[in-house]
């Protein structure tokens, strides 16, 4: 069961010629939901970066053709500034450093875990502020975000602001959970942990707002919190 769908999704493309490692990278991104297109040669790589609308390119750095530091260096001298997470086998400092000036914007050496990849495309996708699903919907919770109106079985929840934020960052990450410090941060822009009882204040009067539904917000102890999913 699809319990949290965005209607519109980041289009990532992978550039690596390996298949054992493309194979399941792949799998991994579209069960994530995003709208990948795999190419396996530098040359490929470039021109549908350059060509179509990636708003994130995993790239390996040793492909046919065309390496990937030469691809990254051409797509940043075309004014591309599209992130790229590169995958290496490369992991020596030396290499992160040429690879750095070259344009990439993050590092995963092989071997990688899939979920530690996919938390890196999440993080480069957030600082590019890459497309934002339009709607989200986690049970009968609905986030419709370009009218930021949230509904609750058909029937519209008055959220504030914060309480409407609280809830886009846990509907995003639903069935993952969100951190006590990156809700600070992203929600009341500060670091300032002693803060924490306004979120406690706030999740508790978003739990009633959202009646029956409430309850899928699970409080982590001493981590952060959940939205439940349905599977
Ligand atoms: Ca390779």
């Amino acid at each position: 069961m699809i319990s949290a769908y965005p209607v519109r999704m980041s289009r990532v493309l992978v550039a690596e010629d390996d298949p054992d490692i493309s194979e399941p990278l792949v799998r991994a991104l579209s069960r994530e939901g995003y709208d990948v297109t795999l190419v396996t040669t530098g040359h490929a790589a470039l021109n549908s970066t350059l060509g179509g609308h990636t708003d994130l390119l995993v790239l390996d750095l040793g492909l046919p053709g065309m390496d990937g530091l030469d691809v990254c260096r051409s797509l940043r001298t075309r004014g591309s500034t599209v992130p790229v997470l590169v995958l290496t086998a490369r992991s020596e400092e030396a290499d992160l450093v040429v690879g750095l000036d070259a344009g990439a914007d993050d590092y995963v050496p092989k071997p990688f875990r899939v979920a530690e990849l996919l938390a890196r495309v999440r993080a480069q996708l957030r600082r590019a502020g890459g497309p934002e699903p339009d709607v989200l919907t986690v049970g009968g919770i609905t986030l419709d975000a370009p009218s930021r109106r949230v509904t609750v079985d058909g029937a519209e929840a008055a959220l504030t602001p914060k309480e409407y934020e609280l809830l886009l960052m846990l509907m995003r990450r639903a069935g993952t959970v969100v951190g006590r410090d990156e809700l600070m941060r992203e929600v009341w822009q500060t670091e300032w942990l002693g803060a924490t009882k306004t979120l406690d204040m706030h999740v508790s009067t978003l739990r009633r707002k959202l009646g029956d539904e409430g309850a899928r917000i699970t409080t982590v102890r001493g981590v952060g919190f959940r939205l439940e999913k349905d599977d």
